[in-house]
């Protein structure tokens, strides 16, 4: 499923009026199975943005479409979320974790434990099926809500630093895998980090945002093998396009420093409405 976001950009407005512009005039077109991932400088609307295309939240100006229509709200059967803290819940199954999302579209109990326990075997879970996630390292958590995020046969999978709760050898293993699972799986996916290394290692094209109200800078495209595999991570062009990154956002990072936003300027965190969306996107708790 192609996914194309157009003149995108993300005004946030607070109740007393104060307006904070997040993203500004972001286009994108990804194709299917493209694994794209988006860096760039905390805070400059990253997540905003990914939230925007799943539907959680409306653009101020532009619009998002999957295979030419809009999208308006979340639907984790087209694009499912999987967060950087698992969102588990901790009193329940791993199974019925990684079935949720289905028990909150209606399906019966047989039908969905079904579904969630190919995923689970998919991510190389179903021996703890029926354990804890307090019984699970955090690598393995993650697996279950990519596995819960997969349950809804998602085209798209939309993650938001998914990885970044855990050490960096385990990141590197969860990687490998996720890699062949998704490509596997033929998905498309879009996932946000703050790690360099991740971001070439995984993707097709990695997308730079400028500092906030981040703009794409720079689109570029990563030459490798899918699936994966660790031994990319030492190849000449890996380390070139990690270079090269690096000295983009360095420059943003001066930037950001010479024109300093005034505190101020800032708005404090929503609450409320944007939390109860992410709670039905990726049908688990947040
Ligand atoms: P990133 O994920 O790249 O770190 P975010 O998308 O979380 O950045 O935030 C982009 C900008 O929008 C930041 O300046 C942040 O403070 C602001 N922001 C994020 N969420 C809200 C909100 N609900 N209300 C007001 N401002 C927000
Ligand atoms: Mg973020």
């Amino acid at each position: 499923m192609s996914l194309r976001a157009e003149g995108i950009s993300i005004t946030y407005e607070s109740a007393d009026g104060r307006r904070k512009r997040a993203v500004s005039d972001v286009d994108i077109t990804i194709a299917t199975g493209e694994f794209v991932s988006v860096i760039g400088p905390s805070g400059c609307g990253k997540s905003t943005l990914l939230h925007c295309v799943g539907g959680m939240l409306a653009p101020t100006a532009g619009r998002v479409t999957l295979d030419g229509a809009e999208v308006r709200e979340p639907d984790p059967a087209r694009a499912a979320f999987v967060f950087q803290d698992y969102s588990l819940y901790p009193w329940k199954s791993v199974l019925d974790n990684a079935a949720i999302g289905l028990r909150f579209a209606g399906v019966d109990r047989r039908t969905r434990r079904e579904r969630a326990m190919r995923q689970l075997e998919l991510v190389g879970l179903a021996e703890v099926a029926h354990s804890y996630p307090s019984e699970l390292s955090g690598g393995m958590q993650q697996r279950v809500a990519v596995a819960r995020a997969l349950t809804m046969e998602p085209d798209i999978l939309l993650m938001d630093e998914p990885f970044g709760a855990l050490d960096e050898q385990s990141r590197r293993r969860l990687g490998v895998e996720m890699s062949r699972i998704l490509t596997a799986a033929g998905k498309t996916v879009v996932m946000v980090t703050h790690s360099l290394d991740e971001a070439v290692y995984w993707a097709d094209r990695v997308l730079v945002l400028s500092r906030g109200p981040g703009r794409v800078i720079q689109d570029i495209r990563v030459e490798g093998p899918r699936p994966r595999t660790l031994d990319f991570m030492t190849t000449p062009a890996f380390d070139a396009q990690r270079v090269r990154l690096f000295t983009l956002l360095e420059h943003e990072y001066d930037e950001a420093e010479r024109t300093a936003d005034r505190p101020a300027a800032e708005e404090p965190p929503g609450a409320g409405t944007k939390l109860a969306k992410d709670a039905a996107a990726s049908g688990g708790p947040r």
